[in-house]
């Protein structure tokens, strides 16, 4: 009868299990403005603020620690079947994603055309509807754009070897630098670079360590924009 409630409410932190009145009520935002600790000595909960919040306004959290590089509509349909709303937070609503376009692919037409277009859903509360493309006008179907997805996922996971072309090659001509299908490769080759067993076998190159910086600058720039400054992400 009680599971539920503490699947749903309750906060974990190693093999402690604590329901917390109050707490529980907090909402969620994919870009909250609170953080919760749990004290490892006295378990009380703190509810933190990390951005400015002004009397009357809402206090969000986080409830999907690990969604941030998940593509998007199985971020948003994780919160649906794990907590069964359907969240309509200011970044599930943006078309533009905060103007990063984390689902978006580019528009080949206006590519044709030596042109920048990213195409993006036309309602992003409901991603089955039409894309479009936000320059040109040019629209896509959901499955077409599924299947634009799934093709870069596996040109991107197809080569361990070959993974920083890849990544320059689908982050530049299929999908934008902030999509998140992109992002999680340039973060798996990041632990590739990193890997101790990799290091004292191939030294990294001055390109590798470039794009290294410049994957991780790109990480902490997303994290910075949409967590509150002390999240355990920013790991400051
Ligand atoms: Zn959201
Ligand atoms: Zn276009």
């Amino acid at each position: 009868m009680c599971s539920p409630v503490i699947d749903f409410n309750a906060c974990l932190r190693k093999r402690l299990v604590g329901l917390f009145e109050k707490a529980s009520f907090l909402s969620h935002s994919c870009t909250p403005n609170a953080i919760v600790v749990v004290s490892p000595t006295n378990h009380r909960i703190e509810v933190i603020a990390g951005r400015p919040i002004f009397k009357g306004d809402p206090i969000y959290i986080d409830y999907d620690y690990t969604g941030d590089l998940r593509n998007r509509l199985e971020h948003r349909n994780f919160l649906t079947c794990n907590y069964f709303f359907n969240c309509k937070c200011t970044l599930c609503s943006d078309p533009t994603e905060m103007g990063l376009f984390l689902s978006g692919i580019i528009c080949t037409k206006c590519k044709r055309r030596g042109r920048q277009g990213v195409i993006a859903p036309t309602d992003p509360l409901n991603m089955e509807n039409s894309w479009q493309c936000r320059k040109c006008g040019f629209e896509r179907t959901y499955a077409a754009v599924t299947k634009v997805v799934a093709d870069a996922t596996n040109m991107l996971g197809s080569s361990v070897g070959n993974y920083e072309q890849i990544v320059e090659k689908v982050r530049n001509s299929i999908l934008p630098p902030f999509n998140t299908v992109v992002m999680q490769a340039e973060l798996s080759t990041v632990k590739i670079f990193t890997n101790e067993d990799f290091q004292t076998t191939c030294k990294p190159d001055n390109k590798s360590v470039d794009f290294l910086k410049t994957a991780m600058r790109k990480r902490l720039d997303i994290l910075e924009l949409f967590y509150p400054s002390m999240d355990r992400r920013i790991g400051k």
